[in-house]
């Protein structure tokens, strides 16, 4: 059982207010706030421990250099890799699926190959392998999805050709909040010898994941989302596939040696990893990852269940809504329209009452043009939410009822 009055406690950001109203932040799909413990992790480290990495001789560099790696341990244990040098530190899941587009796909896919993705996949996970097709000539071919916005496995399947090179697809949808049937979707793919990578952007803060039961060749998602900081992601990559795979970006501390020759470039994962990182944020990604395992995300999941159960009738009671997204498995997210009132409007009107949702597209046009909307109003939920935020929201929509009468 969560705690919730206490959780709230570590988040400051909860008690502070907008237009004098109590926030109450429901943007989490955005990017989640952030614990005490992971800001002082990030303070801590700059105002005591503050060196680079990797290559300095001196006690703050060896001492910097070994919590840096630990972090990478913690992300192992956090997703259940077998091997430290599988953890690439990038910018985030869009960083990530571009190193993978540019590496692996460079390499691997040529004119006339193909690349699958879902019709529920962020931009992030669409457009750096359109990039790759433009390059390549290879074609970008899409799995379509249900009514109510669920994978149509049996489509995808049958995409599944000779020609395709990987299979690209998101755990959880942020536009719709649909859980993918991932591990099925894996073993279809291996059942034909395509390698998947997997978008956990929206799964990670929500259920937890082990890449090594799920069997998935990549699996991408970002700190920030995670209640860690900006700027800093992983790319989890099996080892076979990531030591054949060329370096994305050259410079200091991916290589072996340089000569105006020849360079040789250093082994995984620093391979990956050029130029100076992220390092205060890794600090403070570590100290995500142990408010999360100190929460426990079963109960994390459970707790997030009931709340988005509830808060689903509550919203269907509201007259004129309806609800984009009705997979049979979701998490935290209630994407809605209300007839005749345009998104931006909704996103306004609960702005002024201190309720922060997203309106917009959700970077995921094309799942908006499935459903044939301009765009949704979005609530998306974290563990610090309450039914009485819920409570707040919904009375907020009455009112932009009323504004629209
Ligand atoms: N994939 C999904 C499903 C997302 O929700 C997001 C962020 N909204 C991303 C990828 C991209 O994440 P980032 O912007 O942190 O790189």
């Amino acid at each position: 059982m969560l705690n919730i009055n206490e959780i709230r406690k570590d988040f400051l950001i909860l008690n502070t207010f907008v237009h004098g109203k109590p926030l109450v932040y429901l943007d989490n799909a955005a990017t989640t706030q952030k614990p005490r413990s992971v800001i002082e992790a990030v303070q801590h480290y700059y105002a005591g421990e503050n060196a680079n990495i990797h290559r300095g001789i001196h006690q703050l560099s060896h001492a910097a250099t070994k919590k840096y790696e630990n972090v990478r341990d913690k992300i192992k244990n956090f997703v259940h890799a077998e091997k430290t040098e599988e953890i690439v530190f990038v910018r985030g899941a869009t960083e990530a699926i571009n190193l993978v587009a540019q590496t692996y796909g460079r390499s691997q896919v040529g004119e006339g190959d193909e690349i699958l993705v879902s019709h529920m996949e962020h931009h992030s996970n669409i457009v750096p392998w359109q990039m790759l097709c433009e390059k390549k000539g290879a074609v970008l071919k899409v799995i379509p999805i249900n009514d109510a916005g669920e994978i149509i496995l049996e489509e995808y399947e049958e995409l599944i050709s000779p020609r395709t090179k990987i299979v690209s697809v998101t755990h959880m949808s942020n536009a719709l909040g649909t859980i993918n049937p991932i591990k099925e979707i894996i073993k279809t793919a291996h059942d034909k010898g395509v390698p998947v990578l997997v978008d956990g952007a929206q799964a990670v803060s929500h259920m937890s994941v082990d890449v090594q039961d799920l069997d998935c060749d990549f699996y991408v998602f970002s700190a920030h989302k995670m209640f860690g900081p900006t700027g800093i992601g992983v790319l989890y990559g099996k080892k076979e596939l990531m030591e054949k795979m060329p370096p994305y970006q050259g410079g200091g501390d991916m290589i072996l040696s340089v000569t105006f020759e020849k360079t040789k470039y250093h082994d995984l994962p620093h391979k990956f990893e050029a130029g100076t990182p992220a390092i205060a944020s890794v600090m403070g990604l570590g100290a995500a990852v142990d408010y999360i395992h100190n929460v426990g995300l079963d109960n994390v999941a459970k707790y997030e269940e009931e709340l988005l159960h509830y808060a689903t009738e509550k919203l269907l009671k509201i007259p004129h809504l309806r609800m984009i997204g009705t997979s049979q498995n979701k998490a935290g997210v209630l994407s809605f329209v209300m007839e005749g009132i345009h998104p931006h409007d909704v996103g306004t009107i609960l702005d002024k009452e201190g309720i922060a949702v997203r309106a917009g597209h959700h970077c995921a046009q094309p799942v908006m043009d499935r459903f044939q909307v301009p765009a949704t109003s979005r609530a998306s939920l974290a563990l610090y939410n309450t039914r009485k935020e819920i409570d707040l929201l919904a009375q907020g929509l009455l009112k932009v009822l009323n504004v629209f009468k």
